[in-house]
């Protein structure tokens, strides 16, 4: 089996002084090499983390699907090659929502990663309602037959996380159950998509991750990996849940 695969996602958090943070958590990754970690901080300090780290992958939280233009306030892929990115989340609910990103832009984006030869973390999940109405697994299949990049050659590049959007932020989860089934549906529809390739993809789990649920979640069916958002903001919370998934 593939090592798990640990994504912090910083969010709109982070000034130079929580380098410390990064430093931190790739100074422990050295004797943590059962798993695969990388840290997604904000655009700004990019640069200043691939500097600092040097075991675990640094990527950014979204790319513009333009190699480079009159874009005011966008950033292109390339530009985070050039930074220091090695992989670029795209498709995240918060984006999909405060900037009304649909599948066609998260696809446009997700093509541009693999053409700047970045890899590309492509983000699906339901909201509360949609689950409430039995639509789940029919939500995050549509939005992966509109957000997946072509990826010919290109698959070892490609993760997909879903996150459910209910269990963002909230302290709530699926159940074990729950995230199985829909990682099963979720390989299910890779393999139609990308035919044998869709195996080789990992699904990450993404929503309320914390080191006493992590071991679990990462147990389910079909879960390849964490995405984290607010337990990976410091060193101590986030060796927690590489450790759980080691
Ligand atoms: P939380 O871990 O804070 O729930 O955020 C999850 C997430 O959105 C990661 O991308």
């Amino acid at each position: 089996a593939q090592r798990p695969y640990i994504v912090g996602n910083w969010k709109m958090h982070g000034t130079r002084a929580m380098l410390s943070e990064a430093r931190a958590i790739d100074r422990a990754a050295e004797r943590l090499l059962k798993a695969e970690v990388a840290l997604a901080p904000p655009f700004t300090l990019i640069h200043a983390t691939r500097k600092e780290a040097s075991l675990i992958g640094v990527g950014a939280q979204d790319c513009h699907p333009a190699e480079g233009g009159a874009h005011t306030g966008d950033i292109s892929a390339p530009m985070l090659k050039d930074a220091g990115a090695g992989f670029v989340i795209v498709g995240h609910s918060e984006r999909r929502a405060d900037h009304g990103e649909t599948d066609a832009v998260v696809k446009a984006k997700a093509d541009a990663a693999l053409a700047a030869s970045l890899g590309v973390i492509v983000c699906v999940g339901e909201t509360e309602e949609q689950r409430d109405a039995g639509k789940a697994e029919e939500v995050v299949g549509n939005q992966l037959k509109g957000s997946l990049p072509e990826a010919a050659g290109m698959i070892e590049k490609v993760t997909v996380a879903y996150e459910p959007v209910w269990a963002i932020g909230t302290g709530r989860t699926p159940t074990v159950e729950d995230v199985g089934a829909m990682h099963r549906s979720i390989r299910e529809q890779l393999n139609a998509i990308y035919g044998d390739d869709g195996a080789e993809i990992r699904i990450l789990y993404g929503g309320s991750v914390k080191p006493s649920n992590a071991a679990e979640l990462l147990a389910a069916d079909e879960v390849g990996g964490a995405l984290v958002g607010g337990a990976s903001l410091t060193a101590e919370q986030f060796l927690g849940i590489i450790v759980a998934a080691a």
